[in-house]
């Protein structure tokens, strides 16, 4: 039987606020927390081991008086999903000693020749000058494609054609940069439809000779659960500094931003919101942390 004790220290549990979150409480709101994280196509492994460690962190806190403690679980998890996505600064680092060199890397169809074009535009409205390299030398039609959008933003695209390795192609044209006065070089490096050895070899080789100050992943997010197994393998054999994350106009929640991040380490530098060139946004973890959670 309840007597007046239980009654006096529930009620000043309440005005205190609404006392401590239980095991209950976090577990039945973090179970429709993983349900929106699955359906964003966040990476498995990746979404079982964030809701462990917001449940660490959440069960035995105490309840903020304007919240319910369900309401205080999403809290927790909007700021460790921010957190986790967060961290480095969304831009590429600017040499002291130019030019800067880009390197993009990824699968074909990612997007990369077209990012290539879109962050020569950022870098020029920033007043560089950008060098656009055309060193995808297998896919039909990628210099014409590098060629047509370099016009389109007045800059210029070095290329020796399909002919050379894309090695040469980007050590010539790190003295062409050097010769005139082009302070960031972007290279437009191959790619395939799946990750294979020749591949990384001719990225490593590439890599090995210039030196790049930035490796970007350019990740289609549309693929969901396979741009996990894409920035892993990237990652380990390639070494990245950050992650493009292409196509976020489309109908992608964005679970592919979380997963990349997570498996990789790597900070996701900008994303691609369209065709046009103009479509390369700064990534925002906050922003992205809502629309994952939908
Ligand atoms: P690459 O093979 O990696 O060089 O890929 P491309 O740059 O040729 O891009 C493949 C396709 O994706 C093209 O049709 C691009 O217009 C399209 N694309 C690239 N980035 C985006 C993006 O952010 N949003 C949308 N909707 N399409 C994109």
């Amino acid at each position: 039987m309840k007597d007046w004790r239980t009654s006096c220290s529930r009620l000043s549990k309440r005005l205190r606020g609404r006392g401590k979150l239980t095991e209950s409480d976090v577990s039945d709101a973090l179970r429709e927390v993983r349900m929106a994280l699955l359906e964003a196509d966040v990476n498995f492994k990746v979404a079982k081991d964030f809701i462990a460690r917001v449940k660490e962190r959440a069960v035995g806190q105490e309840v903020m008086a304007s919240l319910t403690p369900a309401q205080h679980v999403i809290k927790i998890v909007y700021e460790e999903l921010t957190q986790l996505m967060g961290g480095t600064q969304s831009r590429i680092t600017i040499s002291s000693r130019p030019p800067t060199v880009v390197m993009l890397v990824g699968l074909q169809g990612a997007g990369k020749t077209t990012t290539a074009g879109k962050l020569a535009h950022l870098l020029k409205k920033q007043n560089k000058r950008p060098l656009l390299v055309a060193a995808d030398v297998y896919r039909p039609a990628a210099i014409k494609q590098l060629q047509v959008l370099g016009e389109k933003l007045g800059l210029p695209v070095f290329t020796l054609g399909d002919k050379e390795s894309p090695v040469r192609i980007a050590q010539k044209a790190i003295e062409h940069a050097l010769s005139h006065a082009r302070d960031i070089v972007i290279i437009d490096t191959a790619g395939r439809l799946h990750i294979n050895e020749q591949l990384m070899d001719e990225l490593k080789a590439i890599k090995n000779t210039v030196k790049p100050h930035e490796i970007l992943l350019v990740v289609d997010a549309m693929t969901g659960q396979d741009a996990v197994t894409v920035a892993e393998a990237f990652n380990e054999q390639l070494g990245i500094d950050g992650v493009i994350l292409t196509k976020l106009d489309g109908d992608a929640r964005g679970g592919a931003a979380l997963s990349v991040r997570a498996v990789t380490g790597r900070p996701i530098k900008y994303v691609g919101m369209g065709e046009k060139l103009d479509a390369l946004e700064p990534f925002y973890p906050d922003r992205m942390a809502s629309r994952i959670l939908g």
